[in-house]
């Protein structure tokens, strides 16, 4: 059950659809794969063969239904930025350069964009 006192506050997502993320709990738990999707609107991200639930796909015109398996969206804040120099999940730190906001690795100095 969801409180419907919460006020949602919202935080830009730092991961974009195409990057590299570290699953930092949940079943896939260390798990280096890219972001298929961003939901801002929920803070939620969709994540490449991570967080797969079956589901019942109904048959519809020349297509058998069955079950199958897609990736659920989950919380944004359950997956970490990759650093490729690090090889591992890092925090990132936001810099100007040529009037462009990057993300940057904090360990090495990596521009993750
Ligand atoms: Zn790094």
């Amino acid at each position: 059950m969801r409180s419907t006192k919460k006020t949602v506050e919202k935080h830009p997502i730092h991961v974009k659809s195409g990057d590299k993320v570290v699953i930092t709990s949940g079943k896939d738990k260390g798990k280096v794969s890219s972001v298929k999707k961003v939901i801002t609107s929920e803070n939620k991200v969709v994540v490449e063969g991570a967080n797969m639930i079956t589901k019942a796909q109904k048959a519809q015109g020349g297509n058998q239904g069955g079950l199958i398996k897609i990736e659920a969206p989950m919380d944004s804040s359950k997956v970490m930025l990759y650093c490729p120099a690090c090889e591992k999940a890092t925090r990132i730190k936001y810099e100007v350069v040529d009037n462009k906001k990057v993300r940057i690795c904090k360990k090495c100095g990596e521009k993750l964009d």
